[in-house]
């Protein structure tokens, strides 16, 4: 594959050490030439799914510019929800943090309200919680 195709992206969560590999823009071809040593072990222990979560680019920034990956928590109006992907609506969707529960097959938020919202801010993501600068807004 050339990589000047390709446009989806990744944060890379690292289970191992409790961190994103390199938060913000990972391009997985990047990841696998820089941390072949890691990826090695990983998949040769048949553990990449338990060690390596890979949260794609929804594609959307919220209001402050972030771009929007599966995993990350919502703010303001839509706190307690996060971004995942439904298999059942074949879409990124918002869910209940708590329950796991799709809000577009409940009926009550479908992702094509969700991105014409103003005010969509990132506060966490479901590895490191809440962010500090967000706790207390
Ligand atoms: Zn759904």
């Amino acid at each position: 594959m050339n990589k000047e195709e390709r446009e989806i992206k990744f944060k890379v969560w690292d289970n191992w050490n409790k961190k994103f590999l390199n938060y913000g823009e990972v391009d997985i071809w990047d990841l696998i030439f820089q941390e072949q040593k890691l990826m090695e072990e990983i998949y040769t222990d048949g553990m990449a799914n338990e060690c390596l979560e890979f949260q794609q680019y929804t594609g959307l920034k919220d209001k402050n510019g972030v771009e929007i990956y599966e995993g990350d928590i919502m703010g303001g109006v839509l706190g307690g929800l996060y971004v995942k992907w439904c298999d059942k609506c074949k879409q990124f969707q918002l869910h209940i943090l708590n329950t796991n529960e799709c809000m577009a097959c409940g009926g009550d938020l479908h992702w094509s309200e969700f991105v014409t919202f103003d005010d969509n801010e990132v506060i966490g993501n479901i590895y490191e919680g809440v962010l500090p600068k967000y706790e207390n807004k």
